[in-house]
């Protein structure tokens, strides 16, 4: 137990760390950063304090440790070292948490041993995020450091979501099933999804969708997920950035035999020259639409792709969830692309949804509804945060609340 009120958020990446240091009382963000590039020649550290002002480093960070280090030390100018009695805790975002992990956990040998196990199905991520963990724990061995997983919220996937349709024991061998990502993101949007709606979560069935250089939908009935689009990888379901999304498996097998592909050369075509990219040229949205509004036909059909594979996600999870009360859009495509948000929508009206394309049209950073008043179902833009919901389920565990 500590006295401290903030909670450092890390999310250590393969060559990044984001950070944001959240005060759990008074809500406010005394500081904020980003390494990039850890590794190579161009490192860059841009630290934001609690005025807004940035410090600026560009130099090279060798590795993690490094990076951290550098962190540490920015921190430190501050005056919000890691030594500050005022921390409370460090969470840390951890992308595979299998099916051990459903809730945050405290880290321990024994944890960090498990997430370890979990390489295997997430070999890009757990390697960076345990590094992440191992230099917090260095850094302050005395303070709460705890997990927080993407995998955890869609832990209670029915089975018959999560199993694949595979041979059972080839697929319990080798822990072949969907898992999900983008889970924190999910809670954390389903429940402000609610909250906007003056009701309880509990009550609230909601279609989440989460629409950034990855993306992923889910179905969550009454605070408790029941389907998500993403599954094994995060390379199934929505059409993104750079992947693919869904595609027949029998694609895998035609490059190889026929197309003379090798494995890794499908998987870097299938994660990082698919979705919008591989079909227009450009993984982001802001340049599909400049480009789609000027004309140009192979950006009209990557958004028109983008947002057919939504529409019919959003179809699905209406007969998922028997009743839907909001469809929320969430993350960098969610929150800022109003023609995403109205095709994606548009012709569902039997279905009780629509947009008001004034609402739509509205820029803002907050919450807020974009559907008419007579709309059976709510449409919601809802800002992500998912540094708020590490450092509020950290914070909830190292005070015994969770
Ligand atoms: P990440 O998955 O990396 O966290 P974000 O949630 O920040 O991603 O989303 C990043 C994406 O959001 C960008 O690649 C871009 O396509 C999209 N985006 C950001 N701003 C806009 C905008 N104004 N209009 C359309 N798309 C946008």
């Amino acid at each position: 137990m500590t006295d401290g009120t903030r909670v450092l958020v890390l999310n250590a990446g393969s060559s990044s760390v984001k950070y944001q240091l959240i005060d759990m009382v008074d809500g406010s963000r005394p500081a904020a950063g980003l390494v990039e590039r850890i590794g190579e020649a161009d490192g860059r550290l841009v630290h934001t304090a609690a005025d807004g002002t940035k410090r600026e480093r560009a130099e090279v960070f060798a590795d993690h440790p490094a990076a951290l280090g550098a962190v540490a030390g920015e921190l430190a100018a501050d005056g919000l070292g890691l030594d500050s009695p005022r921390l409370a805790a460090i969470g840390h975002r951890v992308v595979h948490g299998g099916q051990r992990f459903t809730a945050p956990t405290l880290v321990t040998d024994e944890v960090v041993a498990e997430i370890r196990r979990l390489i295997p199905v997430a070999p890009l991520h757990n390697p960076a995020n345990i590094t992440g963990i191992e230099v917090a724990r260095t850094l302050r061995p005395d303070l709460p450091q705890v997990a927080v997983f993407d995998t955890a919220f869609h832990t209670t996937l029915p089975e018959a979501a999560a199993r694949y349709a595979i041979d059972r024991k080839t697929a319990d061998e080798h822990r072949v099933r969907r898992y999900g990502f983008h889970g924190t993101s999910h809670q954390y949007v389903s429940r402000a999804a609610a909250r906007l709606l003056g009701r309880d979560p509990a009550e609230v069935n909601v279609i989440v969708l989460h629409l950034g250089n990855g993306a992923s939908a889910s179905a969550v009935a009454g605070g408790v997920c029941v389907e998500t689009s993403m599954g094994l990888t995060p390379l199934e379901g929505l059409v993104m950035g750079t992947r693919s999304g869904d595609v027949d498996p029998g694609l895998v097998f035609h490059l190889h035999r026929v197309g003379g592909l090798t494995v890794d050369e499908i998987d870097d075509l299938l994660n990082r020259r698919s979705g919008l990219l591989g079909l227009c040229g450009d993984n982001d949205m802001r340049e599909v639409l400049r480009r789609a509004g000027e004309g140009d036909e192979e950006a009209r059909l990557a958004f028109d792709a983008y947002v057919h594979r939504l529409r019919k996600y959003v179809g699905a999870y209406y007969a998922v969830l028997g009743r839907v009360d909001v469809v929320a859009f969430t993350a960098g495509v969610g929150e800022n692309a109003a023609p995403v948000r109205e095709a994606a929508c548009a012709g569902l009206e039997a279905l009780g949804i629509a947009v008001d394309p004034e609402l739509n049209s509205v820029r803002s950073g907050a919450a807020r509804l974009i559907s008419p008043g007579y709309a059976r179902v709510a449409v919601a833009v809802v800002p992500t945060d998912e540094e708020l919901e590490i450092a509020q389920q950290a914070f909830a565990l190292v005070h015994g609340r969770n």
